[in-house]
């Protein structure tokens, strides 16, 4: 860890969210002179204005002054977009710009398992986390995850570590600033659409995802999904690469065969568990977990931990998670779909009749693609929030829609008209900042109201 490339530099860091208060920790911590300025005066607090003190960080909110301008290199926090001025002015005066994972990775001395991908990063993420744990490692979990990756290092510090990993959740915004970051091993799941709102192209958002490449080579294990369309078209070059596939027949070192997930490796079939015994659901999830064990291979070679770490794995909360039953209607949150791609593996993962809670805050997504499995799945499509009526515009010639206000209302209509052997589904495809703070507390409070409602049993 090289800490002069920090010492007494001056650093701004833009924002005041998780991201940026762990940077400008950690960069104290090595002795930078960090500004910390933020547009935004609500997001101002008692709390923050106690660490800055603790840290010996100056900061600003409710505008940018021109020392920003001054510093020696910026760390931008993901939710920034490129195009505000103090973005345009940073990149006319050409002041290097990193992320926070980029200037997190330069103290890491330890192997780093980063995962990126539109869906199944927390899953997968908590997945290889669990199983190198299981196996003894002391593994560090951070990133897009609820603790940003320079909080955890700075944790590490504090713990006397014998076999240290660092598993990461890394977003495509995170990755739009990246300079040297490199995983030792670097895990892409999928590419569907998402964050149309923040990039000009598909291809840019897909372009940016595949940044996680960037600075890999031969000491680098690179871990691709090869049932996903877009990541096939692509045909990507890596010199150690590792495919896993739940449905391509061409297979991989980690796959579903037999009814097994396993491993192939130089001894040949090491099946893990039966697909069956996965205690997350969907196909999805068996997608999630083979690209855990592919991950992980290289420090887990024993099939028994593997398969003990993948059968004790319970689901992330806001992930399909089943919040229990009333009146034989079984409730799942999957609060965490935020697009269109998450909802319909969702709604593939049930075989009863569903009742679905749709919508939120529109980020341009594409709902039509969502009719095949609609009209399959669901009895009928429970509106809510600002974009109910962009996606009643889309769907209602397909498929039974109702508009109401607000989950609570949403539930109240289920259990009015479901029958027993239903399934009520919160599963929204869209953010949820119309109406709730972020997605999970959208998805605290849809627990919170089936499991107040009388006749709830798990
Ligand atoms: P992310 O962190 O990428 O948003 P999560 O693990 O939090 O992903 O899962 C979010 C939602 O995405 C899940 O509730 C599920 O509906 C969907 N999902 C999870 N894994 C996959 C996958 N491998 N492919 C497609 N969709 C998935």
């Amino acid at each position: 860890m090289d800490k002069s490339r920090v010492k007494n530099k001056k650093v701004t860091v833009l924002g005041s969210q998780r991201s940026a208060m762990g940077a400008a920790r950690l960069l104290s911590h090595f002795g930078a002179k960090v500004l910390l300025s933020e547009i935004n005066p609500e997001l101002f607090s008692a709390e923050k204005r106690q660490i800055f003190a603790d840290i010996g960080a100056e900061f600003e909110f409710g505008y940018h002054s021109p020392d920003v301008l001054e510093s020696d290199f910026i760390v931008v926090s993901p939710g920034i977009p490129e195009n505000v001025e103090i973005m345009q002015k940073i990149r006319e005066k050409q002041i290097p710009v990193y992320s926070e994972i980029e200037i997190t990775s330069w103290f890491i001395d330890a192997p780093i398992i980063a995962v990126t991908g539109s869906n199944g990063k927390t899953t997968t993420v908590n997945l290889i986390h669990h199983l190198l744990k299981t196996a003894g490692y002391d593994s560090f979990l951070g990133g897009n995850v609820g603790v940003a990756a320079s909080e955890i290092l700075l944790d590490s510090f504090k713990v006397d570590v014998q076999k240290p990993i660092f598993v990461l959740e890394v977003s495509s915004f995170q990755l739009d600033n990246i300079k040297e970051f490199k995983p030792q091993v670097a895990v892409i799941l999928n590419l569907t659409p998402d964050h149309l709102d923040r990039y000009p192209s598909l291809d840019a958002y897909y372009d940016s995802k595949l940044k996680l490449l960037l600075n890999t080579d031969a000491d680098c294990t690179v871990v691709i999904n090869r049932d996903d369309p877009e990541l096939n078209k692509r045909d990507i070059v890596a010199d150690n690469i590792r495919y896993f596939a739940v449905d391509n027949q061409a297979g991989g070192a980690a796959m579903l065969a037999e009814g097994s997930l396993g491993m192939m490796r130089e001894n040949g079939w090491n099946p893990i568990l039966p697909a069956k015994v996965v205690p997350i659901p969907g196909r999805h999830n068996l997608s999630n977990a083979l690209a855990a064990i592919a991950a992980t291979m290289d420090f887990i070679d024993d099939p028994e931990t593997m398969a003990h770490a993948l059968i004790t794995f319970s689901a992330v909360p806001h992930r399909i998670e089943y919040v229990g039953i009333i009146n034989g209607i079984r409730c799942y949150n999957d609060s965490k779909a935020t697009n269109v791609a998450s909802t319909e593996v969702a709604i593939r993962s049930f075989s009863q009749p569903i009742w679905l809670i749709l919508g939120g805050k529109d980020k341009g997504g594409d709902f039509t693609s969502l009719i095949p499995v609609l009209e399959q799945y669901t009895r009928e499509i429970l509106l809510i929030g600002d974009a109910a009526n962009v996606i009643d515009t889309q769907l209602s010639q397909a498929t039974k829609t109702c508009q109401l206000e607000n989950i609570e209302k949403a539930i109240e209509y289920c259990f009015k008209h479901a029958e027993s052997g239903d399934v009520l589904l919160l599963s929204p495809a869209c953010a949820s900042f119309d109406q709730f703070a972020n997605f999970e507390a959208r998805g605290d409070y849809f627990r919170d109201r089936i499991q107040s409602r009388e006749g709830w049993s798990m």
